[in-house]
């Protein structure tokens, strides 16, 4: 992994550097490109946006690792509020939500989590819209996938989250391939032991891309790596997969232009829209990614101080 890489996700989980950055008032500009909003109602606000610009959106409610069992009733409440929004409004069939298991609960125990991710599923089915569950950290991987097979004996499209730098992503995507699946690189910072480094883990995403593209489910291909975009275009092309039978995904706020992009071209765009007030973690794993980010954040912040 790239030193900086490290250095920013290490810098995630301190409390010092946490305050630091998340009271300066240069975060605001840099969150605001990132982030929808704190509230509800910001969030609607960029969806009505994106959904008018020819885009689709999932949603995530920020507010992962939660450690008490108020906390993640709050999270659920405020996915059933935004559930509620996104119908009232008639941006359902647009819009999804993705759900993060550590912020309903999944520290606590995985029946706990099941049972708050099954009030999501079904507010989400009675909203006429769908949840995918986003992947975290390997040491969750397979409560994650636990948990995904219970929710789909009841809602079989609930999404999954594969990450290809995992090791073992190879062989859950063949088991996946026949459902709905998002591929991503992976954000997390990851033992050797378990993840391939950089250049695997692309050749990692092409063989993944590959067995998701043979099954008959619905592969959604999250990535801003232009290289690889055009290889899955290459791709669905090969499996003979008619726009609508894929998507791509992109996170708000990256890569608008290639977003349209790929709009105007008949594909279709899902776009991920984070919004709350806890979007410390999910900046800095942004930040992570982007050392150029990284370095203008750093200067704006030295300079504000
Ligand atoms: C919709 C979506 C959902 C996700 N869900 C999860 C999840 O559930 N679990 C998880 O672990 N991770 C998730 N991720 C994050 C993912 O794992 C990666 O960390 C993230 O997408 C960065 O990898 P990348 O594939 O975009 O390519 P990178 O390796 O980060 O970038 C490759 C290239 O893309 C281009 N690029 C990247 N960013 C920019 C930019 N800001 N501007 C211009 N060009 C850029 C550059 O050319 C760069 O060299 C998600 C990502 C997306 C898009």
């Amino acid at each position: 992994m790239h030193p900086l890489r490290s250095l920013i996700l290490a810098a995630a989980g301190n409390d010092a550097i946490r305050r630091v950055v998340a009271t300066a008032p240069v975060s605001r500009d840099v969150v605001r490109r990132f982030v929808a909003g704190e509230q509800t109602a910001d969030a609607i606000a960029v969806t009505r946006e994106l959904v008018a610009s020819g885009r689709s959106v999932t949603l995530d409610h920020l507010g992962e690792d939660v450690t008490d069992a108020d906390q993640a009733d709050q999270n659920v409440r405020a996915y059933l509020e935004l559930l509620d929004a996104l119908h009232a409004e008639g941006l359902a069939a647009k819009a999804e939500v993705s759900v993060k298991l550590s912020a309903v609960g999944q520290k606590l125990g995985e029946r706990l989590a099941l049972a708050n991710a099954s009030r999501v599923c079904a507010a989400a089915e009675q909203c006429g819209t769908t949840v995918t569950l986003d992947m975290e950290d390997h040491t969750t991987t397979d409560s994650t996938l636990r948990v995904l097979a219970e929710l789909r004996r009841t809602w079989p499209s609930t999404g999954a989250v594969l990450q290809s730098y995992l090791r073992r992503t190879f062989d859950d995507c063949k088991a996946l391939a026949g459902t709905r699946v998002r591929l991503v690189k992976g954000a997390y910072a990851e033992p050797e032991s378990v993840a391939f480094d950089e250049h695997e883990t692309d050749l990692s995403y092409v063989r993944c891309t590959n067995a998701l593209l043979a099954g008959d489910g619905y592969p959604m291909f999250a990535t801003h790596d232009p290289r690889l975009v055009r290889i899955v275009a290459e791709r669905a092309r090969w499996y003979d997969r008619k726009p609508g039978t894929y998507e791509y995904q992109m996170l708000f706020g990256v890569r608008p232009d290639e977003q349209r992009r790929l709009a105007r071209e008949g594909e279709t765009v899902r776009v991920y829209v984070p919004y709350g007030s806890q979007w410390y973690g999910y900046l800095m794993r942004r930040l992570a990614e982007r050392p150029a980010n990284t370095t203008f954040f750093a200067r704006a912040l030295v300079s504000h101080s």
